[in-house]
């Protein structure tokens, strides 16, 4: 288009006089787009000849790109507008080197307007398409989403409100669903510490209340009863050994509920072998009064990492057991060995064995084997489960052999603490 006006106007700058029939002479040596429009003017923005409108002669154009080829500008715009691809170009006309007009010419396009406007509206039809399908996906995401928050919701009131039980269905294979199954994980472990808890309360009111019911018997007894000095004295001497019990059974479920609660960070480096001794120290007077031979073979002592209390206390509740259920004259052996990466304590008795139904039980609080037995030797059946909790928390574990009316074995392992490893 620029071509072409140029063309036309170096045409006009040969005439020798401007009018509308010198340029509709050179106008029609040219095939003009048609209904485009020409305006021709002279340096003054005049208008000399105006293809579109006769009654413009004579009267100044003011268009922006005439005034723009009029400044001595080569002008070419294009623009849409109302469904029409408008291209309008304007050029200054030269005589003799002098500005002497400008041409200007306006090609309207509607057809390729047309194709601009039908890509137009096929684009908003699209996105209108894919906007609403996003709106429906979104909602119906949006939806599912909240039902299965609602699910866990309405679990946890569930849980808020004691059943433990309760498991959570998310459905789904996403970040959704893993929560679900931490939630059900975690209710699971709820379940499991809250029936431990209730059994714990109720095995303990139970085994209080055998000690209690004593004392109140006896503390009857004596008011009711017209008694000898001799027989008072002795009753209240039971009085007072039940409070004792009653005061060891507190004291051994105060040590069980402090091991679940300890923190890890107190262990220590540990030889066991010095601490087996001052545990044999201590027994020493028992074992001797029910005329037990302790005995120690210690084969290879090795280090430990662990509380020492909680040493202590293991070795004391095995060895101390070992006296109470030997017979008299009978012998208790506390070896100490390494087996590869572990090291072995082992309390062994010549005492009356453990029956095999009972082993598995063993380990339970307030278990007892022969409940008169155990209740005569001040027993309350909670050394063994203290026991294991020490030796579980320590990463070590603990196992009974035993043979009725021979004697017991009880092997306990630990992980040797490596010094070289550590360093
Ligand atoms: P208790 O305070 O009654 O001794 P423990 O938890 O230490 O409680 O032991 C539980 C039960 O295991 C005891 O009552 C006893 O019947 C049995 N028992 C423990 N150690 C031995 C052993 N060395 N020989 C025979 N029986 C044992």
């Amino acid at each position: 288009m620029v071509e072409q006006c140029l063309a036309v106007a170096s045409d006009i700058s040969q005439m020798q006089v401007l009018n509308p029939t010198t340029v509709e002479n050179v106008l029609a040596e040219y095939e003009m787009p048609e209904k485009s429009r020409i305006i021709v003017t002279n340096a003054s923005s005049l208008v000399i000849f105006d293809s579109m409108g006769q009654n413009s002669a004579g009267s100044y154009a003011l268009l922006p790109e005439i005034l723009q080829a009029l400044g001595g500008n080569k002008v070419f715009s294009c623009n849409y507008f109302d469904r029409t691809i408008v291209s309008r170009c304007a050029v200054p006309i030269y005589s003799y080197g002098a500005l002497t007009g400008c041409f200007y010419m306006m090609e309207p396009d509607p057809e390729q307007g047309f194709l601009i406007f039908s890509l137009e509206r096929n684009i908003l039809f699209i996105s209108v398409i894919f906007e609403l399908a996003v709106i429906l996906y979104s909602m119906f995401f949006s939806k599912r989403f909240n039902v299965r928050l609602r699910r866990i919701r309405n679990s946890m009131r569930i849980i808020r409100g004691g059943d433990y039980s309760h498991k959570v269905n998310v459905g789904g294979k996403d970040e959704l669903t893993l929560l679900g199954d931490e939630f059900n994980s975690l209710t699971e472990r709820l379940n499991a510490s809250e029936s431990k808890r209730r059994q714990f309360v109720s095995d303990a009111s139970h085994e209080l209340k055998t000690p209690l019911a004593s004392i109140k018997l006896l503390s009857d007894s004596i008011l009711q009863n017209d008694m000898d000095t001799e027989t008072i004295k002795e009753f209240v001497g039971d009085i007072g050994n039940e409070a004792d019990r009653l005061n060891r059974m507190s004291s051994k479920l105060l040590s069980l509920t402090k091991i679940e609660s300890q923190v890890d960070d107190e262990k220590e480096i540990v030889s066991i072998g010095p601490t087996v001794n001052r545990v044999i120290r201590m027994l020493s007077t028992i074992a001797e009064e029910n005329r037990i031979t302790i005995s120690r073979d210690f084969i290879q002592d090795c280090p430990i990492l662990i509380l020492e209390d909680d040493l202590y206390q293991i070795t004391f509740n095995l060895v101390e057991n070992g006296i109470k259920y030997n017979r008299p004259g009978g012998t208790l052996t506390v070896t100490l060995n390494r087996d590869e990466d572990m090291a072995v304590l082992e309390v062994a008795d010549t005492g009356v064995g453990i029956p095999a139904d009972a082993i598995s039980h063993l380990f339970e609080r307030f278990y007892r084997v022969d409940k008169a037995r155990s209740r005569k030797s001040g027993g309350s059946g909670l050394g063994l489960a203290i026991v294991r909790n020490m030796v579980e928390r320590h990463g070590g574990s603990i196992e009974v052999r035993s043979e009725m009316g021979f004697g017991s074995v009880f092997t306990v392992r630990f992980p040797v603490f490596d010094t070289e490893e550590a360093l």
